[in-house]
């Protein structure tokens, strides 16, 4: 359903040209806001997230390029996403996963995963927040994850990162309390902790665990759920966007430094 609640609002979605991300943008822009998608990845699946956006916004359909890995690309990606004006949205959603043992893990997956997982959203935060604080309205939505708040086994650098995240996003959110008003809604910061939301990412691990159902693929999610989703239910990436869009609310003004999991319950337990 189309509405104008974030109607003059500028959004950035990082890693949006597919999985979580490109539903969050879309959300976002049925909401009213004007979106910039961004991405890695090839420009037939660029285009694709383009021509979703285009389905849904009056605002051109632009799309970002960098690779959030390097420090330079990340500064790029924002200049260029503020060259109009500034944002009022930023979403941090762009995010790899590497599984082994942390006695295997290489040392060059540590480095990838910090730096695109963690280290991004510093520099894209420490670049919108002024800004924010200066308009009296800003958004930092930062998609963490369960393993922000919980562990698992083979996920080193990704529950590292993602422990980061909760924590950076927490400080932002204290700096920026006293920004703007209940009516102008205040500056925010908040992460969504997803459990298993069906997208590319958790394929390989998907892959690995229908191995052990003679490639039943169904039968690999429904194991990996009974483990430590209790609704054994997946989310669907649109419900992640829906759970942005209402944060973005000005009447959620007061709601900052959160943690929000959406896991079915994987982290009550
Ligand atoms: P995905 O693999 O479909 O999307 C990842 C996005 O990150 C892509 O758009 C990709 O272009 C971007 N990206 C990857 N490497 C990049 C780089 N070097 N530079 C710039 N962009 C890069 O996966 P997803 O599930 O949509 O993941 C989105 C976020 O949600 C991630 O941060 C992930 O950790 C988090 N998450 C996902 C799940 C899940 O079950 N799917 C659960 C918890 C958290």
């Amino acid at each position: 359903m189309k509405s104008q609640m974030l109607h003059g609002k500028r959004a950035l979605v990082t890693g949006s040209v597919q999985g979580i991300g490109l539903a969050v943008a879309l959300e976002l822009a049925r909401a009213g806001a004007e979106v910039v998608l961004h991405g890695l990845a090839d420009e037939s699946t660029h285009k694709a997230a383009r021509s979703a956006l285009a389905e849904i916004s009056e605002h051109a359909a632009r799309s970002l390029p960098h690779d959030l890995s390097d420090k330079a690309q990340v500064e790029r990606m924002m200049s260029e996403a503020m060259a109009d004006g500034p944002l009022s949205i930023l979403v941090n959603n762009a995010g790899i996963q590497y599984t082994a043992p942390l006695g295997e893990m290489p040392r060059d997956k540590w480095d990838a995963i910090l730096a695109i997982n963690l280290s991004a959203a510093f520099d894209t935060m420490r670049l919108a927040l002024p800004a924010m604080i200066a308009a009296g309205y800003g958004r930092i939505v930062n998609i963490a994850s369960v393993h922000g708040l919980v562990a698992s086994v083979n996920k080193a650098p990704y529950v590292a990162a993602k422990f980061g995240l909760i924590g950076l996003t927490r400080v932002a959110a204290l700096e920026a309390a006293q920004a703007g008003s209940r009516s102008s809604g205040g500056v925010t910061a908040n992460c969504i902790c997803p459990g298993w939301t069906e997208t590319a990412i958790i394929e390989p691990q998907v892959l690995a665990r229908a191995a052990q159902f003679g490639g039943d693929r169904e039968a690999g999610i429904r194991d990996l759920l009974r483990e430590k989703q209790p609704t054994g239910r997946t989310s669907a990436p649109m419900e992640i966007g829906r759970t942005v869009v209402w944060l973005c609310d000005v009447a959620a003004h007061n709601i900052t430094g959160t943690a929000i999991p959406i896991d079915g319950g994987w982290t009550a337990q």
